[in-house]
């Protein structure tokens, strides 16, 4: 029986946290920059409404509760400015199960998937029995999806009339960056070319560090569907709470079949969630001030550590969104292969045991597995302290120089760790060298 059993393998984030907290319960020190968890709390309001409901023990409708659909199609309506109403709107346990639910709608579908890309696409993907085109992409081209790179993509289908889902996800996971408004442009007349149908995993968009997120929606608007939820901007992942937002001709036969799919599996999120969840979409001052206060925190520590890499020798282009940054370690490729370094793995490996610091290699992000890169989730500290104190000093003033010093000490530790390590891997090479010579 067994020999039939899918192989799944159990998400690598998560393995990679367990391996974190194995070592730290032997008593060394870890820093956790491998498991990309919001590290701020949920907003206030949004976490007494949650105790104030939580004896509503009643299923929801499958789609979220009316409220919630309307709050969170204002919501992005006057942020995003974008065309959504509230029965376009689909509420779930989490955006990883609504992106699921979207390719789970068609018997055959080609997935296109950038390259990096959070790890959990693909594994979809393949669940499915869809075939999963890799687009790639370069880091000189910052990682960015380009017309090219999808032309590209869609020469490779074998069923050329099979439909094309490109998941497209900006600020990124791994890579921390997003799109300008030309480029969104020049690459909805692409995917409307080819008729892609495009899910924009936007769930980091509020997290954009200047505030300044827009939509693929607003270029795309035919056939785009928006993915978002509570768990990055407001800090929730547990709490289970997601988005779509459907476009205007997907909102018949196309969003029966995702709710058909809904009731025979998840049913609906847990009614106490979503009923917080109608305080956290509320765009008035106190969720863009929570906002605000994240970004900026956000973007300080960004900034540091790609600086801080950067002079290791390493590839990191500075953050402009969510937590993450996505090294590229090639300028090393030679020294590290001399200590037996050879895969993001084994490179991972390394610089756990030697320093502490736990990444996630960039073959989970689908790069080939000899290509050294990593990502580095920056967000080893305590966010409800940062928080508090942040809003303390205020929006008008800026953030003092010891910010991070008082604050993310521990994320600063870890990145010198890195940088000494890189330092004495250089220097061992240059040694060698002089004694050669
Ligand atoms: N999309 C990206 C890019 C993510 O990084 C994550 C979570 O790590 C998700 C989706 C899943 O989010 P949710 O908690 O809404 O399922």
């Amino acid at each position: 029986m067994l020999n039939y059993l899918r192989s799944v393998e159990k998400s690598q984030t998560l393995l990679l946290n367990e391996q974190s907290r194995n070592l730290e319960s032997s008593g060394q020190e870890v820093f956790k920059f491998g498991f990309g968890q919001s590290p701020f709390p949920p907003m206030a309001r949004a976490i007494e409404a949650l105790k104030a409901h939580a004896h509503r023990k009643e299923y929801s409708p499958v789609q979220g509760i009316a409220e919630l659909r309307e709050a969170v199609a204002k919501f992005h309506r006057e942020i995003e400015h974008i065309d959504i109403t509230a029965d376009r709107v689909l509420i779930a346990p989490g955006s990883k199960i609504l992106i699921y639910s979207v390719m789970a709608a068609f018997t055959e579908a080609d997935i296109l998937i950038p390259t990096p890309a959070w790890v959990s696409y693909q594994p979809q993907a393949e669940l499915l029995g869809h075939a999963s085109i890799r687009v790639e992409t370069s880091y000189e081209g910052r990682w960015r999806v380009t017309s090219q790179a999808i032309e590209n993509a869609v020469r490779q289908k074998k069923n050329k009339n099979a439909p094309s889902i490109l998941i497209f996800n900006y600020p990124g996971n791994p890579e921390g960056l997003t799109y300008s408004e030309s480029e969104l442009k020049t690459l909805a007349d692409t995917f409307r070319k080819h008729n892609i149908l495009v899910v924009s995993d936007e769930i980091y968009g509020l997290l954009n560090h200047r505030g300044q997120h827009q939509s693929l929606a607003r270029y795309y608007s035919e056939n785009t569907i928006v993915t978002g939820g509570l768990s990055k901007w407001c800090g929730a992942g547990g709490w289970r709470l997601g988005i779509a937002l459907l476009p205007k001709n997907l909102g018949g036969d196309f969003k029966d079949t995702l709710l058909g799919i809904a009731s025979e599996t998840y049913s609906c999120a847990a009614l106490p969630v979503q009923l917080a969840a109608i305080e956290a979409y509320k765009n008035d001052k106190i969720t863009q001030d929570y906002l605000a206060h994240q970004r900026r925190i956000l973007a300080r520590i960004g900034a540091h550590v790609q600086e801080e890499l950067s002079q290791a020798g390493l590839l990191v282009h500075a953050p402009q969104g969510g937590f993450y940054v996505f090294v590229d370690f090639s300028a090393h490729q030679k020294n590290l292969g001399e200590i037996g370094v050879k895969t993001s793995h084994e490179l991972c490996a390394r610089l756990l045991a030697d320093t502490g610091v736990a990444l996630l290699p960039g073959d989970a992000f689908g790069m080939a597995s000899e290509h050294l890169s990593a990502r580095l989730a920056y967000v080893e500290f305590d966010g409800v302290a940062a928080l508090a104190a942040s809003e303390k000093i205020g929006l008008e003033q800026e953030l003092p120089s010891t910010f991070l010093q008082t604050h993310a000490d521990k994320t600063l530790r870890g990145i010198s760790r890195l940088r000494q390590w890189f330092a004495t891997l250089a220097i061992t090479e240059s040694t060698k060298e002089k004694l050669i010579a």
